[in-house]
């Protein structure tokens, strides 16, 4: 069966993504009894954009880049930063001229960073100087030909030795072709984002070779269009007004900016819908509890996008006592499961607090689901936003019916258009009836409420961020004493999130080890591992040496075995 939307299906706008926020902005700015005196706030310096600012800044950025770099239409725009005041200058500027900004995660290394500028053929990036030794040697990698005049600098005080130009002496004033979108064909054509995400499916081979970058189990460029990203906004708008933070909006004054800019629920959820509903963007470059706290009470925000893990510091963290959090409304939580004993726990502690709970993938642009203000069933998810379909399926793609479990599928405006330079993956992902197979297994109640209880694709999620196992595996696989690896998530609840684990079977040569130079060379290999990727990817589960690693008949890693073996078994941390 195909399950609709309780919500009426809106009509999704003809525009292009800057020209749609800024109406949207100065609408609400117009109607709204309390104004925000700005767009956006470096929490940390206080430093401030006011909305005609930041509209002002966007145009003379995307100037700029036509004036000054002489990029075209569909030219790629790499930003590399930390969340910043001028974050939505970057990618919004991008898009004004035609271009498409490109969001990379600022804790990549060189390796990583290297293979999304060259996927994405970045053409400039705009970065801060304390990650320029990061970019560069990912640019002399990647093989791209970016020069110094490419690299725009994001920092919140200009460094003034730089040789790199700082972003306020980059804008122009120049007038410039303002890229605009009038058709619904121009609107689903043309790319505005392209996030990287590790994907929906299964990759099933494995590289061997030494010496050479680990091509397989790298993300995925999610191409984004225009199209995309104004239909989400607009169903979060119509959701948001009829049941959720929004009724009461003529009091609400500012939005917590903490999640990464760089990934699509913080980058569409934050940073978009804070400025186009004109209640101001309190930015925090990177979470710390007592900055957070801080900037709460200080700037008295009432509305915090967040992922569990910062759900269960609020929880837990003793300095929570020490600040007046008295402000904050609404909460939502998303890109990751959050436990039902710390809704409760949450619930008790924060009765003031209303909980939204949202659920999404970066190729749906991302939000499909969220509960509504009265929804107390246990491990929901919410409901389906308005113009989504969903349909449920089992393996062999046969459609289920109300509470049966399958895999969960969406269509609708908002699904990616595809995957860059990868028919077959976008073919994988999106079946030929436009339903994204979103890789995520749960079930559909006969209220019509989506429920999330496991996951088919092989993805990790630590603290929100994608880990992918494939690409830890074949890193594993790098170390001369590894002969077979597998990496999968442990989910420990009281951290709110997945860390990664690994299991190696160890080449034949070393089969003589005892248990304490298992246990050594266990370490041994795991230091390694975290050697070559970004923090966000390491071990912190840790790594089992195993005889071997369980696989199906078909050579396919069972990751359930692994999970089910980890709980009854000691490791060799
Ligand atoms: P991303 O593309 O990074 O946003 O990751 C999307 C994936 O995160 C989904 O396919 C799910 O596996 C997971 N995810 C997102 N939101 C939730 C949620 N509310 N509950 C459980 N898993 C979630």
């Amino acid at each position: 069966m195909i399950f609709k939307s309780q919500y009426p299906d809106i009509p999704v706008v003809h525009s292009d993504l800057a020209t749609h926020i800024f109406a949207e902005a100065k609408h609400f700015k117009a109607q709204r009894a309390v104004k925000t005196r700005f767009a956006i706030c470096d929490a940390p310096t206080g430093k401030e954009l006011t909305l005609e600012t930041l509209e002002q800044y966007c145009n003379q950025f995307a100037s700029a880049l036509q004036n000054k770099l002489s990029l075209a239409v569909d030219d790629v725009v790499l930003v590399f930063s930390p969340n910043t005041i001028y974050y939505p200058v970057a990618v919004l500027g991008t898009t004004m001229m035609g271009g498409v900004a490109t969001l990379a995660n600022p804790t990549y290394n060189e390796r990583e960073l290297a293979h999304q500028i060259k996927d994405a053929n970045a053409k400039a990036i705009v970065t801060q100087s304390h990650l320029l030794p990061v970019a560069l040697d990912a640019i002399k990698h990647s093989g791209a030909s970016i020069p110094a005049t490419n690299i725009v600098l994001v920092d919140i005080e200009p460094t003034k030795q730089s040789q790199y130009v700082h972003i306020e002496d980059f804008l122009c004033q120049k007038p410039f072709t303002r890229f605009t979108i009038n058709t619904e064909s121009a609107a689903k054509e043309k790319l505005a984002v392209l996030s990287y995400s590790s994907g929906t499916t299964d990759s099933l081979y494995l590289s061997q070779k030494k010496n050479e970058y680990v091509k397989l189990g790298l993300s995925k460029g999610v191409m984004l269009t225009h199209h995309n990203l104004i239909s989400n906004q607009l169903m979060n708008r119509i959701f948001d007004f009829d049941d959720g933070w929004l009724s009461d909006y003529n009091t609400l004054t500012t939005f917590m900016g903490v999640l990464p800019f760089y990934h699509i629920y913080g980058f569409t959820h934050t940073l978009l819908v804070g400025i186009s509903s004109a209640v101001g963007v309190v930015v925090i470059p990177k979470f710390e509890p007592n900055l957070f706290f801080s900037a709460v009470q200080k700037y008295k925000v009432n509305i915090a996008h967040l992922v569990p893990p910062i759900i269960i510091i609020l929880l837990n963290n003793p300095d929570v006592k020490k600040y007046d959090l008295s402000s904050l409304r609404h909460i939502s939580t998303g890109a990751a499961p959050l436990g039902d004993k710390i809704v409760k726990r949450f619930e008790k502690m924060y009765r003031n607090i209303t909980m939204i709970r949202a659920y999404g993938l970066t190729e749906a642009s991302p939000t499909v689901t969220k509960s509504t203000r009265d929804c107390t069933k246990t491990g929901c998810s919410g409901k389906l936003m308005a113009n989504v379909e969903a349909k449920v399926v089992d393996e062999d793609n046969k459609n289920l019916g109300v509470d049966e479990i399958g895999e969960l599928c969406f269509r609708g405006p908002f699904v990616m258009k595809g995957y860059l330079n990868n028919l077959e993956a976008t073919k994988n992902t999106v079946d030929e009836t436009g339903f994204l197979h979103t890789g995520d297994i749960g079930y559909i109640d006969k209220d019509g409420d989506v429920y999330i209880i496991d996951r088919k694709k092989e993805l990790i999620k630590y603290k929100g961020t994608q880990v992918p196992p494939a690409e830890l595996e074949a890193l594993l696989l790098l170390h001369p004493d590894v002969v077979d690896s597998a990496v999968t998530g442990i989910y420990v609840e009281e951290e709110g999130t997945e860390l990664p684990k690994a299991f190696v079977a160890l080449s034949p040569s070393l089969v003589h080890l005892t248990e304490e130079e298992k246990l050594k060379k266990a370490q041994e290999i795991r230091k390694w591992l975290d050697g070559q990727v970004a923090s966000y990817k390491r071990l912190r589960g840790g790594l089992t040496i195993l005889d071997a690693i369980p696989k199906s008949a078909s050579g396919k890693i069972l990751r359930r075995t692994l999970r089910d073996m980890e709980k009854s078994k000691s490791d060799f941390n």
